[in-house]
């Protein structure tokens, strides 16, 4: 049976969180996986998945302290170590000191995942600014690559990256243009740089969410987009946060060694559907 769809009250606040029902099995025991965005949303879902798993967890946020300290209760509950690194990704010079830190408290880095992200719906074309165009670049795709070149020194042979890219560039979105283009960038980014580092055991992937009900869709949509949020897909709900634990750590284990270059699209069948809408 499917859950009910949430009233538009608590859909406009996805809070509380969903607890997360995934049961750990140790298959990250001992790595460390560091989280951009990881205070809020699928972030923070992934960051408890990977606590349960075995892993310590680093995560980045950039400015919701309380988020932050409510994620890294949830983390260490499952027995691990949580360190919390504030910062914007959108700049290079973060993205190093996140990777630096990381290593200098835990020793080493097994698993980056790029999850911070913006969008910014817009109806026309000529509604888009140099200035927004450029945030959602920076934080979206430019983070991608700062965290890759600063984090690929540091991994080692089995370690793996992921990024969260979206349905958008493979559907097209007439309202997130900007969005959906550094999403699009994510896509090719990923496939190329699997290739580049596959020598040195170094898997790269992506998983790209649906419809998924997290704090960015009330925050970016309006009441009406918000009510109807997910409802078309196949699986006829939006997702949850905690529907991307399996993605990721799959992703992130040696259950996925063979994996890589590869998009895993969490989306309640949505690409399928034959009118694509959300
Ligand atoms: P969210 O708002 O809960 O999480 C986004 C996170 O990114 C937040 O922690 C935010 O603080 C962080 N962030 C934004 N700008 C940052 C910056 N400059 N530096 C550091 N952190 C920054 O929303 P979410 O839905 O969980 O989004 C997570 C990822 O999933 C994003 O990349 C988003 O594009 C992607 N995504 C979401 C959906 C959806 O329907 N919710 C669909 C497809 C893709």
């Amino acid at each position: 049976t499917q859950p009910e769809q949430p009233g538009i009250e608590s859909l406009m606040n996805p809070r509380p969180v969903q607890p997360l029902n995934y049961k750990g099995s140790e298959k990250l025991k001992g790595r460390v996986a560091l989280i951009t965005g990881g205070d809020s949303g699928i972030g923070r879902a992934v960051a408890i998945a990977y606590a349960k798993e075995g892993a310590n967890v680093a995560i980045n946020y950039l400015n919701e302290q309380n988020d932050a300290e409510e994620t890294k209760s949830l983390v260490e509950a499952e027995g691990v170590q949580c360190l919390l690194l504030p910062g914007d990704v959108s700049q290079e010079a973060t993205c190093k000191q996140l990777v630096e830190k990381t290593v200098a408290e835990f020793g080493k880095l097994d698993i980056l995942v790029n999850n911070a992200g913006v969008q910014f719906p817009t109806e026309k074309i000529e509604d888009i600014t140099h200035e927004q165009w450029d945030k959602t670049f920076r934080t979206n795709i430019y983070s991608v690559f700062y965290m890759c070149k600063y984090a690929v020194p540091h991994l080692k042979q089995g370690s793996a990256i992921i990024s969260t890219a979206s349905i958008n560039p493979y559907v097209g979105n007439p309202k997130l243009l900007d969005y959906t283009a550094t999403k699009g960038a994510i896509v090719g980014f990923t496939r190329s740089l699997a290739q580049n580092l596959a020598s040195k055991g170094i898997r790269v992937n992506m998983v790209a969410p649906g419809p998924i009900w997290t704090p960015l869709i009330p925050s970016t949509f309006d009441e009406k987009t918000v009510e109807s949020f997910g409802l078309k897909t196949p699986l006829g709900r939006p997702g949850q946060p905690a529907d991307h634990a399996g993605a990721y750590v799959l992703l992130a284990s040696d259950e996925g060694a063979y994996i890589t270059g590869q998009c895993i699209h969490v989306n309640g069948g949505m690409a399928m559907s034959s009118d694509g809408k959300k």
